[in-house]
């Protein structure tokens, strides 16, 4: 029983996408012959036109990380008092809100897509509110004509964070020409990556001075209008991110390749639910995610996540707690957990499996008989007892 037995290294959810090390030598080195490390020099100038070539965008900066873009974001857009977001994100959609001396008021997701359900925004709106801040999780499109028809109806801003959906088209349009901005990351975990590093997406020529200007200490002619900050992205990390570049897209079509057999394969497994590509969407599969129903499957999500370790198989719950019962914001009146009972359902159910293009599909086929095995030997060990 060999195709069951545990693996011999661990397999995480992700491994990042590196260049060729000899191409990486190279562009150290003109660093080096060029001698300028930072302050938009020559590799960040040429990232930022490449990637908003790739990602079909009119304008688009470059910076250190995600986190910093959206906080940068938010101050672009001049936003203040409430703004409208989702619980079920990463940590940084909301404290970047907080940062800004914003409050963030939940609202509950969809249950198919797990993107901020639209149809929920219009009753949360007050006199305070001035932009809704939407994920496109998984990668997965929000409704982004719905989102915008509420926010033209009340002037509000529309920031979307974008960081999963590096590529993402929706009916041929690319997913940073929605919203006002859109914020991309560029960490090593993410499908693209500059090891560290993020960009802003935007349609305006003032916008995206402005963006420039923040990430630059707002120095201007030695004037300063306003308080800035350091959010430059590096040479060093913006050649890495050009050569990354070259290999996102076989990267992409590799995960695509290990997601369709996932899917295949687990489709007939009883509590086990999967993502569909959506029709009109281009996709570009960051995540494996399946949400595990406990009384189908046998076992609960956190039961299957310990079990699964036992071979050597490490997924990780996405997203896990909500942002929504983290200690610093679970006192907020949108917090509680009866407006948030879909977020909150979910939350409990999903698990990232691993997903990568240096896996290989036997590594899938294995790990699907492991889910099989251990559903298997949890209905024995049931019966018998
Ligand atoms: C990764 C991520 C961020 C933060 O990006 P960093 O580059 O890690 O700062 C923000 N939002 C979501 C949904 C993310 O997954």
């Amino acid at each position: 029983m060999a195709a069951s037995e545990a693996f011999a290294t661990p397999l995480y959810v992700t491994q990042p996408v590196l260049p060729d090390l000899e191409e990486t030598y190279k562009t150290i080195e003109a660093i080096w012959q060029n001698k300028q490390l930072s302050n938009n020099g020559p590799m960040v100038k040429q990232l930022e036109k490449e990637l908003a070539d790739f990602l079909g965008v009119k304008y688009l900066s470059v910076l250190c990380n995600g986190t910093t873009s959206l906080q940068i974001a938010c101050k672009a857009l001049k936003l203040t008092g409430e703004v409208i977001t989702t619980p079920f994100t990463f940590s940084a959609t909301i404290h970047s809100l907080a940062w800004n001396n914003l409050k963030p008021v939940f609202c509950d997701i969809e249950e198919d897509t797990f993107n901020i359900n639209p149809d929920l925004i219009e009753p949360l709106i007050t006199q305070e509110t001035t932009a809704i801040l939407p994920v496109h999780v998984f990668g997965n499109p929000c409704k982004v004509e719905k989102i915008q028809q509420i926010a033209d109806k009340y002037g509000l801003k529309v920031l979307y964070d974008a960081a999963h959906a590096f590529g993402v088209k929706l009916r041929e349009k690319p997913i940073g020409t929605f919203g006002d901005i859109s914020m991309f990351s560029f960490h090593a975990t993410k499908v693209y990556h500059t090891i560290e590093g993020g960009a802003l997406t935007c349609h305006q020529a003032d916008l995206k001075e402005r963006i420039d200007s923040l990430r630059n200490y707002c120095q201007k002619d030695d004037i300063f209008p306003e308080p800035g900050t350091n959010a430059k992205l590096n040479e060093v990390q913006a050649g890495i991110g050009l050569l990354v570049l070259k290999k996102v897209e076989e990267e992409i079509q590799k995960r695509k390749k290990l997601t369709n057999l996932y899917r295949q394969l687990l489709s007939d497994i009883p509590g086990i639910t999967l993502n569909r590509d959506i029709p009109g969407v281009t996709h570009n599969y960051p995540y494996f995610v399946i949400k595990v129903e406990p009384d189908e499957f046998g076992l609960n999500r956190d039961q299957l996540f310990l079990k699964l370790q036992e071979y050597n198989i490490f997924p990780r719950k996405y997203f896990f707690p909500l942002c929504s019962n983290f200690e610093c914001y679970r006192n907020l009146p949108s917090a509680s957990k009866s407006n948030l009972p879909v977020a909150n359902k979910v939350a409990d159910r999903v698990l990232a499996l691993p997903l990568h293009g240096n896996l290989n599909t036997s590594d899938i086929v294995k790990i699907c008989e492991i889910i099989k095995k251990i559903r298997q030997e949890n209905l024995k060990s049931n019966r018998t007892n």
